[in-house]
């Protein structure tokens, strides 16, 4: 069992995967191979190499080295998939295999609570090509899933939990219907990192915003395209390739010092989120906390069924008296949190949520106004007792 590197736990194979910086000269990780071209020693050598541009060999920068190749097999032993591509960005990420499995005239259906440039890739791009998008209810079944499948449709995009609200989505069912009429299923994976297994649920691309805990330190931009499957691998990695996708080999070392802790990391930050998203539940200027791990939450049952854990983002309702400047009141008198966007590093941010998000599918009403909270590192007392100060403002 112990030579089987799939038996070892996921701690295990996260500190051992990619691990190619071995063979140079002994040391632990690999150097950052920067560079555009790859010299070969005579033209035959060099035409033999474009025939393997898929596979990790060099033959050009923007085909990707070392560096990359050692970290995109980390994130695929995090999903569970065979292959991984690294990109510039999360909202990249998001854009290839989009790009890359719609053509004119094809359908897309996409949860309303997806991430909103998500969205606006849709309604820009996608539609100036003729690809239209339907919005859907996120806590769709599998039969209202497939009711929304046209013959059209290409793609069943998936985010879990969603944006801003926390839907947790029926992956296997909505997978069921998607592949029973051919569209294939895409999934923003990035608030689940290693705690959802998309390929398990029958998730055919996966997609990772490593900006977030991954590189878990708000100092880089990155995403990854992760597949199991090599005709998926073949789509997504042309697409990429068509498109100039490429990420930083600097940025990419950051990345890959940034996931050999990231469980550490990870842990503390989910414990320390729930203790704080429990407190808030007990507060009286609180109408609801929007937490998947909490059993309040409307599909923990689905949560705990096919996660292994959570991550340190939710969503906070306040009670339906108070309007969104009450709520930005709160959020300024914040001492510990920072307000701004992305998430996943290790300090703690609010912003506030409320009219600021696009829903068209009806899903976006939860009662009053809504800030997202994300925990950081500090000590969970200690940004209690921030919480607590800047409740009492609100009265
Ligand atoms: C942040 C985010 C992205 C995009 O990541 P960037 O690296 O900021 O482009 C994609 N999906 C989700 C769910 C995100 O939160």
């Amino acid at each position: 069992m112990a030579d089987d590197p799939k038996a070892h736990g996921v701690a295990t194979r996260l500190s051992h995967a990619g691990r190619a910086g071995t063979h140079v000269h002994g040391f632990v990780n690999p150097a950052v191979h920067r560079g555009s071209t790859v010299l070969f020693p005579n033209v035959a050598a060099r035409k033999e190499g474009a025939k393997h541009r898929f596979e990790q060999f060099m033959t050009y920068g923007t085909q990707g080295g070392p560096t990359h190749y050692a970290f995109e097999d980390v994130i695929a032993e995090i999903e569970g998939g065979t292959r991984c591509l690294v990109v510039g960005t999360g909202l990249a990420a998001v854009a290839v295999p989009l790009l890359a499995y719609l053509k004119a005239g094809d359908h897309c259906l996409m949860p309303d609570n997806a991430y909103g440039p998500a969205r606006n890739l849709c309604e820009g791009l996608l539609k100036g090509f003729g690809i239209a998008t339907t919005y859907y209810d996120p806590t769709v079944d599998e039969g209202a899933m497939a009711a929304l499948i046209q013959p059209n449709t290409k793609v069943v995009y998936t985010e879990s939990p969603g944006s801003h609200t926390f839907e947790v989505q029926d992956i296997p069912a909505i997978a069921r219907a998607a592949h029973a009429r051919g569209a294939k299923v895409l999934m923003d994976n990035t608030w689940g990192i290693h705690h959802f297994m998309p390929f398990q649920h029958g998730v055919d691309v996966s997609i990772q915003a490593l900006t977030k805990y991954v590189g878990g330190h708000s100092d880089i931009l990155l995403g990854s395209v992760t597949v199991n499957d090599e005709a998926d691998w073949q789509v997504v990695r042309a697409a990429g390739s068509q498109l100039g996708q490429f990420a930083s080999p600097d940025d990419v070392w950051l990345a890959l010092r940034g996931v050999r802790t990231m469980l550490v990391r990870l842990k503390r930050q989910e414990a320390s989120g729930i203790e704080v998203a429990k407190w808030l539940e007990t507060q009286p200027q609180v109408l609801r906390v929007l937490h998947p791990a909490l059993p309040s939450h409307p599909q923990h049952e689905i949560f705990k069924r096919d996660f292994t854990g959570a991550c340190s983002l939710f969503g906070l309702v306040l009670q339906p008296h108070y309007t969104p400047e009450d709520a930005a009141r709160f959020i300024d008198s914040l001492q510990l949190f920072g307000i701004g966007a992305s998430w996943g590093g290790f300090e703690s941010l609010a912003i506030p949520t409320t009219g600021h998000i696009t829903r068209t599918a009806g899903t976006g009403d939860f009662g009053g106004p809504m800030v997202r909270i994300h925990i950081g590192l500090e000590e969970p007392a200690d940004l209690i007792a921030d919480l607590t100060q800047g409740l009492a403002k609100l009265g």
